[in-house]
């Protein structure tokens, strides 16, 4: 067992937070609230090319597809310094390159992949999942969106819930149900859907820490999809989605996003001085930041883990549910932890002058709320690492 990191991936890690810091517009650091907006958008969409011509937002692809072929510890270190330095997720954990690519080449036609691959590689598409539905995210399985065969088309009709990034979307893969007399998670099909579609329409939901136009209900009214479009063959959506959600589970990008807000706490606490002495003199602020350290290390090894046991070739489920539970969980006890070291400070909004750090603690103590409810809730993954780690019989 070896807990460093090799030369190369130090070199690496030191090589894309270059980049970082020289092609990534300062604009963007720390504007996950803002970047979907009109203003930021144009900017988001020059970054990710930029990214994408580097070959890092597929470096973890096959050579035979494009990517470099690079190891899961090298994209999780990517994974990592993006969130370090506060690069929006439509940059750094875009759906495309990550998720649905990913899925096209293990389970799509010669015609999917020829079609979908090349812009997704060069970020000329911008891809969102359509998997949750009103009435209950959790059990997939009870989707209720219907595909119908109709000559060379299905015709789909359903609608999705907290779809992210869906107003900014060229393309969506959607879960629909194809056959209504199969068990539950054999009757479910996978459809790549060009967002243009007539019969698609579009609702905006705003977030408790103001973000605005990331999250959308979709609504499908008789949408026409070629049958070509239809991934990984009828009634095997289910094989598709799990691939997809297997990818998507990892605290990572809340290791990184906590590692750096607490390395700019640790800064606060020696500059700021409180009744004469310095914040970090008082015993119960070094308590704190010595408990958040603890928490992002134990999350951090968990991370690095699931990218170890990938580049083995294993799937790791439980695992990645583990690091999944543990990332999402100690982010939440970390903003409260440094709310706390912040004081009456600590609420104050990014807007407010008097905001230390930007605002980046409030703003991380509000966002981090849905951090245990998407890519599947906290209970999900317990249940998950029952099962599948545990070997207990459903509940
Ligand atoms: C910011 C954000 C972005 C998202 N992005 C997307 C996206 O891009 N695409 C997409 O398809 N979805 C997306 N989602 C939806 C997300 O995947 C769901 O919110 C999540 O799966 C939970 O589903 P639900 O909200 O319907 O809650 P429900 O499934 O209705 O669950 C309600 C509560 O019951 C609990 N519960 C449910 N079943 C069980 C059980 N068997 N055992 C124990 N407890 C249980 C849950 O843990 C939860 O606390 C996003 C959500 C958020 C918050």
């Amino acid at each position: 067992m070896d807990f460093r990191f090799s030369a190369q991936e130090e070199a690496f890690r030191r090589e894309v937070r270059e980049f970082i810091l020289t092609e990534i517009p300062q604009e963007l650091r720390w504007a996950e609230r803002d970047a979907y907006g009109d203003a930021l958008w144009p900017t988001v969409l020059e970054a990710r090319k930029n990214l994408a011509r580097k070959g890092w937002a597929t470096m973890h692809w096959p050579q035979e597809h494009g990517g470099q072929g690079a190891s899961p510890v090298m994209q999780m270190l990517l994974r990592e310094e993006m969130a370090y330095w506060g690069v929006p997720e439509a940059i750094a954990f875009d759906d495309g390159p990550n998720m649905i690519g990913p899925t096209i080449i293990q389970f799509g036609s010669e015609h999917l992949k020829k079609t979908h691959l090349p812009p997704i590689a060069r970020a000329e598409s911008y891809w969102c999942q359509g998997y949750t539905e009103p009435g209950g995210g959790s059990d997939l399985a009870a989707l209720r969106s219907v595909a119908v065969r109709d000559g060379d088309c299905y015709v789909i009709t359903g609608q999705k819930d907290y779809c992210s990034g869906a107003a900014r979307a060229g393309w969506i893969h959607y879960l629909a149900r194809t056959n209504p007399e199969a068990p539950r998670h054999r009757g479910i099909s996978c459809f790549l859907v060009d967002m243009r579609s007539a019969g698609i329409k579009l609702r905006p939901l705003d977030e408790a820490h103001g973000r605005s136009g990331m999250l959308n209900e979709v609504f499908f009214d008789d949408v026409r999809v070629p049958v070509e479009n239809l991934l990984g063959g009828e009634d095997n959506g289910w094989q598709v989605a799990m691939s997809n959600l297997n990818r998507e589970r990892g605290g990572i990008e809340n290791v990184g996003y906590a590692r750096s807000l607490l390395h700019d706490l640790v800064v606060y606490t020696r500059e700021t001085v409180r009744d004469g002495k310095p914040l970090f003199q008082i015993p119960q602020v070094r308590a704190r930041l010595a408990e958040a350290a603890v928490g992002i290390e134990a999350c951090r090894l968990a991370a690095y883990r699931v990218a170890w046991l990938q580049g083995q070739g294993r799937v790791p489920v439980y695992e990645g549910s583990m690091s999944k539970l543990l990332g999402s969980e100690m982010l939440q006890r970390f903003a409260n932890l440094a709310l706390q070291v912040l004081g009456l400070y600590g609420p104050l909004e990014p807007d407010s002058r008097a905001a230390p750090l930007m605002g980046r603690i409030e703003e991380t103590y509000v966002s981090s709320v849905s951090s245990t409810i998407y890519m599947g809730t906290s209970e999900i993954q317990r249940n998950i690492i029952a099962q599948r780690g545990l070997g207990l019989p459903r509940g």
